[in-house]
């Protein structure tokens, strides 16, 4: 299709939201030539981050409610994946009228020249995937397996600004959310290469079954050539049912983690092998080596915040799950290091759970805690009362944040992991976790 198909057609955005794909799409469309009008049922004021970046766009916008007078004309709906389209009057109204209505990353996949696509979908593990993937792509370009390399999708970016650039021979990842291939099933499309980390009921509120949320997710697989290729975890029953159900089984490829990657793979836990293992079969689809891989998957941090790799120092490994704001996720954290010696920091502005059971399991499991900022004491007093008895408490409360990083750098000896998994909100210091995971980076790396 031709880049010039928009040239002053009038194409309604619904929903903006704040993720960046509809403000992807809204761009793009405008810079195609299109008569752009976004809707959104939020008002301007919770929206002032995502209309900030279209600020220098003559785009006409309806906020804060829908009106079906923006229908009258209309060439073609760009509807979030977010919008329960079947429950959507707005969508709906549409519909009746026969306009048509596609999403932005059917806009995008519609155009991509790139013969090597990896597809990734699941309910856990879909953007850790992809950014294993997108690091052993990055390896591969550099080595000059492609000339270029693209990363994308429900992950946070839009690849429609990046279409100009691409190639046939390029390779592109795309996170796939289940919305997302919801919609691109009116494509009858799918990747050459599919993932499918693992189904397990999520999302419910907008799919009502497992079996249809499964089914929307196998429009991964559904529309694949006879040369297609689905990956799947070893013994994944439920995957392969439903991947079996969607006539796709015959493409399926088990995948598994090979111990020879496992010196190269930073990220910590029994959930990160199965990723990786994911992540190495996806790109060996695509002709990248074992050499190439083991590489790109050594230079993974993964996702910013979540258990990232930050920095290794005189033999200590340093790890920021900053976005833990919860005792449950600091469990996550401290059950993936089990076995390594761990120094954890933990603390910040309570939110009000209970921190008796993660006292005990950080009793049992950490080499030693450092509990600071408000909720200190409390997690502290939960470490006491969690200890073995006759075990000499491994934890101390300090007052500050960066009190309890220099406390950490002092103590680590080589071979000791220091974890900040604060399972507190930030704001007794810090404005939110983005900022406390920065100035442990900094702290650290200093
Ligand atoms: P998604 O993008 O699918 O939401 P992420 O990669 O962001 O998933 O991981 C979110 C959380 O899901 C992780 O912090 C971890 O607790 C859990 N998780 C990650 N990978 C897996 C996996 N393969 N199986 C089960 N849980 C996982």
């Amino acid at each position: 299709m031709s880049q010039t198909q928009f040239a002053d057609k009038y194409v309604l955005v619904v929903g903006l939201g704040r993720f960046g794909g509809q403000i992807a799409a809204a761009r793009w469309l405008t810079e195609q030539g299109a008569r752009v009008t976004v809707t959104d049922l939020a008002p301007a004021e919770k929206l002032a981050d995502s209309l900030a970046q279209l600020a220098d766009l003559p785009i006409r916008y309806r906020l804060g409610g829908h009106d079906e007078r923006d229908l009258d004309g209309c060439d073609l709906l760009v509807v979030s994946p977010a919008v329960p389209k079947d429950r959507s009057d707005f969508v709906k109204a549409a519909l009746a009228r026969g306009l048509p209505i596609t999403a932005e990353m059917n806009l995008f996949v519609e155009r991509c020249p790139a013969r090597r696509i990896i597809g990734i979908t699941g309910s856990a593990g879909k953007s850790t995937t992809t950014a294993m993937v997108g690091s052993i792509l990055e390896a591969a370009r550099r080595a000059g397996v492609f000339p270029q390399v693209w990363m994308g999708g429900n992950i946070g970016h839009s690849l429609l600004a990046d279409l100009t650039r691409m190639t046939a021979d390029d390779a592109v990842v795309l996170e796939l959310s289940s919305f997302q291939l919801e919609d691109l099933g009116t494509l009858r499309w799918s990747p050459p290469v599919a993932v499918i980390t693992n189904i397990q009921p999520n999302h419910l509120d907008r799919h009502g079954t497992l079996d249809l949320y499964a089914d929307a997710k196998m429009n991964i697989v559904r529309y694949q050539g006879a040369d297609g290729i689905v990956l799947i975890h070893e013994n994944d029953a439920v995957v392969r049912r439903y991947v079996t159900a969607a006539g796709a089984d015959g493409r399926i490829r088990e995948c598994r983690f090979e111990p020879k990657f496992e010196a190269f793979l930073r990220l910590p836990g029994r959930h990160n092998q199965l990723n990786a293992a994911a992540a190495v079969s996806a790109c060996r689809a695509i002709g990248v080596s074992d050499e190439i891989i083991a590489q790109g998957l050594g230079e993974c941090r993964g996702l910013p915040h979540r258990l990232e790799f930050v920095i290794e120092r005189d033999g200590v490994r340093y790890y920021n799950d900053s976005k833990s704001t919860t005792p449950e996720s600091t469990c996550i954290a401290a059950e993936a290091f089990a076995g390594t010696p761990t120094i954890l920091l933990v603390g910040g502005k309570p939110k009000g759970a209970s921190f008796a059971e993660m006292g005990r399991l950080l009793a049992r499991t950490c080499k030693h805690t450092i509990c600071y900022g408000q909720a200190g004491p409390e997690i502290y007093e939960e470490i006491l009362r969690g200890r073995a008895p006759g075990t000499p408490a491994s934890a101390v409360h300090v007052s500050t944040f960066a009190e309890a990083v220099e406390r950490a750098r002092q103590m680590a000896v080589a071979g000791d992991v220091v974890v900040l998994s604060p399972a507190c909100a930030s704001y007794d210091e810090f404005t939110n976790y983005e900022e406390r995971g920065e100035a442990f980076r900094r702290l650290v790396s200093r």
